[in-house]
């Protein structure tokens, strides 16, 4: 009781400290606006070795944290059991968010009155490699063991540790030593994880300095429109799909559920990343009463595969790119968006700025000049922040539904078992 008290008080120190780095970051960057050399020469490898340390633990955190989140479940039918409800949750609310983002930026005309020279347009297309969907599909699946790892290819890399958890659940007692090693390789990976994020405070005043110095809000103001919708499309989509699910699949109040979460959403808001935010978002549930089983295994999934924030903003910014440069786009290219975006969002990894590689894709996808790209790219760390707490939110969200709905099968099981004895 009183270690859980002090490592309670603990978080929040920690909490505070990051609002303050933020805070102490955005007021630094408008002091060296006149001298950006400064930020970016001086401030900004702070942040760059801040994310490095994430980039580094991502790849053993999500093989371990899968395989033993599998291995806790100890049979196949009960992973296939949670790992459908999950992957059906995951890519049901990915669609939905993709249609969301573009049905709010159509309807607000996200890219205003304002349209791109068309000398501008000139340079794009021809130079764009397409990736066909069915490559998308066949690239899940990894032809070599160590180079997923080494690349951080993280759709392959889950593959893996998929596999690799249901050998040594089919191994049984033979399997025993493996699955101890992997249970203490997590333990350890979230250990390393929580020391890099004791490090946060200083690494978003290091990655939130250069670009207020460097942007201004001068910079910032004509692409103010699409930062207020994206984030007017993010909070409404956790307001609405998360309140529901959470209350319609697992009858917890809303109030409850975001209370529980505030930790770990204000960690995903200041850091952009979903992996980052794993240690917390695995602590708020299992407070809001997530079975660690389940939690260990429906979270990292999520923070790899289930990004309806980074979705959300696909939609929102492959409109706004479409109305800059005055290009009409169809009922049929925003179905096209619809699938791209959800599959995009599948491979992003969760760790800071990924979502605008994917965003290639999508343009891609309906023949968008990629050049839009460079520029939502100069605001990406403002968008990335809303994306992110749309992302680990919706994973705690579905770990809440998930566990609740196992839970009840339990129930039912053991009223069918009474009433038989
Ligand atoms: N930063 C996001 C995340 O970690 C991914 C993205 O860039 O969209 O969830």
């Amino acid at each position: 009781m009183e270690k859980s008290k002090r490592q309670h008080s603990k978080k929040i120190g920690l909490t505070t400290k990051i609002i303050l780095g933020l805070v102490l970051g955005i007021i630094c960057g408008f002091l060296l606006q006149e001298h950006q050399s400064i930020a970016t020469d001086y401030i900004k490898p702070f942040g760059t070795i801040f994310l490095n340390l994430i980039k580094t633990i991502v790849v053993p955190l999500v093989i371990f944290s899968i395989t033993q989140g599998i291995i806790s479940l100890k049979d196949i039918k009960k992973v296939g059991s949670i790992g459908a409800k999950t992957i059906m949750f995951y890519v049901c609310t990915t669609a939905f968010a993709v249609a969301f983002g573009l049905l709010v930026a159509n309807t607000l005309n996200v890219g205003g009155s304002y349209v791109l020279n068309s000398s501008t347009l000139q340079s794009y297309d021809s130079a764009v490699n397409k990736v066909s969907l069915m490559d998308t599909f066949v690239n899940i699946f990894p032809s070599n063991f160590v180079e997923p790892l080494l690349n951080a290819t993280m759709l392959q890399v889950i593959v893996i540790a998929i596999f690799f958890g249901f050998g040594i659940i089919k191994a049984g007692e033979k399997g025993k030593v493996v699955a101890n090693f992997v249970e203490s390789m997590s333990e350890v990976c979230i250990k390393i994880m929580e020391m890099i994020i004791a490090l946060s405070p200083i690494g978003v005043f290091a990655l939130i300095t250069p670009v207020v110095a460097t942007n201004g809000i001068a910079i910032l103001l004509p692409l103010l429109r699409l930062i207020g919708i994206a984030y007017f499309a993010s909070i409404l989509h956790i307001i609405v799909i998360y309140s529901g699910t959470v209350k319609l699949f697992a009858g917890m109040s809303p109030r409850k559920f975001f209370k529980g979460m505030s930790p770990a959403m204000l960690f995903a808001f200041s850091s952009a990343s979903s992996i980052g935010s794993l240690p917390f978002n695995l602590e708020c549930t299992e407070k809001l009463g997530a079975d660690k089983e389940v939690a260990s295994f429906v979270l990292p999934l999520g923070a790899t595969i289930n990004m309806d924030g980074t979705a959300i903003y696909q939609g929102v910014c492959a409109i706004f790119i479409a109305q800059i440069f005055g290009i009409d786009l169809g009922f049929g290219q925003q179905l096209m968006i619809i699938l791209t975006a959800t599959l995009a969002s599948i491979g992003t990894a969760g760790v800071p700025g990924s979502g605008v590689i994917m965003l290639a894709m999508v343009l891609q996808s309906v023949g968008l000049p990629l050049e839009g790209i460079a520029l939502v790219q100069g605001i990406d760390r403002i968008l990335d922040m809303a994306r992110t707490t749309v992302n680990v939110t919706g994973d705690a969200a579905c770990t809440i539904c998930v566990d609740a709905s196992e839970k009840r099968k339990l129930r039912k099981r053991a009223a069918v078992a009474s009433l038989e004895n």
